[in-house]
């Protein structure tokens, strides 16, 4: 048996699932980007604590008036916030940061109707900074990567799949910003051409040293609750190793500069780890028997952990470096 840190899934929508499915997938940490709040002092209904993620949220969406998400089916009433004007984003934020949120969620989709002017969105960024909280972005269609890097974003909550993006704007991000993987979005195994897209501009950020957290956007299409084999094998296939794909799930919650420092919701249980039965195979090349391994894992309470088993902060972990 392997203990390691709780996995993180980086891209949530916990309003969209059953939280509670969750651990026994091997998932014990996650990031909700838009949509939700803890309701209550209890989880869910049919859920408990022993089994919920431990969670931080972005609550709504801030985007344009009538943009990305605020028309979408999909999209709980009340899960975005329109932000008209840089005056406006101080409130918008706050809001935000009252209902617990530890990172700020924007979108950027000129797909699906208007998108925030630069001048909001660089408002929004100053605001959400003065917080202490990370700003995530939703890019989407023709340069809208771009602006939300030359905005200061933090976090792209998606691997950019609109365009490719040239080599000196990756390399640029490469040294500022993380991405969220997110490629099994595109086609859930059948991929489509955003798929390649985005493989392609992720195998390039991975090289230039980016930072990549693993992320599926849970809640958006048919994915399994739980870690996702597709996404991984998606990730390896960007050239990421397998020690990478680890650092990838284990990263810490991001934050600016220390979203740990923020308070948690009264909906996360204490200290989760990740159990995988058997040992990780000791051939770097065998990526699908690490696969297989990896896909093993369940997420425990640390409290839940058999008496013999070695503390997760005593064992050994990949390279976590600035993750
Ligand atoms: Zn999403």
């Amino acid at each position: 048996m392997t203990v390691l840190p709780a996995f993180l899934d980086a891209h949530v929508h916990l309003a969209l699932i059953d939280p509670a499915a969750l651990a026994a997938g091997g998932i014990g940490r996650v990031l909700d980007l838009g949509g939700w709040v803890p309701s209550a002092a209890a989880p869910p209904a049919g859920s408990s604590l022993e089994s919920f993620p431990e969670a931080r949220y972005a609550a709504q969406f801030l985007g344009a008036p009538d943009g990305y998400p605020s028309r979408q089916v999909w999209a709980p009433p009340g899960s975005s916030c329109p932000v008209a004007a840089p005056e406006d984003a101080p409130d918008a934020v706050a809001r935000q940061a009252a209902a617990g949120a530890s990172v700020i969620k924007v979108t950027l989709n000129a797909v699906a109707g208007p998108v925030l002017d630069a001048d909001t969105l660089a408002a929004i960024v100053v605001a959400a900074h003065e917080r202490m909280r990370p700003v995530s972005a939703h890019t989407e269609g023709a340069g809208q990567a771009a602006a939300a890097f030359a905005a200061g974003v933090d976090l792209l909550a998606h691997t950019p799949f609109s365009e490719r993006l040239p080599d000196d704007l990756l390399a640029a991000m490469a040294g500022r910003l993380a991405w969220i993987s997110t490629l099994d979005i595109h086609g859930w195994g059948r991929p489509t051409a955003a798929f390649a897209v985005a493989s392609d501009n992720l195998r390039r950020f991975h090289a230039a040293g980016g930072r990549v957290l693993y992320g599926t956007d849970l809640g958006n299409g048919p994915l399994p609750v739980g870690l996702n084999r597709r996404e991984i094998e998606a990730l390896l296939d960007c050239g990421l190793s397998s020690d990478d794909v680890l650092a990838a799930l284990t990263a810490d919650f991001p934050g600016y500069p220390a979203a740990a420092a923020l308070p948690l919701t009264r909906a996360v249980s204490s200290e989760r780890v990740t159990v995988i039965p058997g040992e990780r195979p000791t051939d770097p090349t065998d990526l699908t028997g690490f696969t297989d391994w990896l896909l093993g894992a369940r997420s425990l309470p640390a409290h839940a952990l058999p008496a013999h088993a070695l503390p997760a902060h005593a064992l050994p972990r990949p390279d976590l470096e600035d993750l």
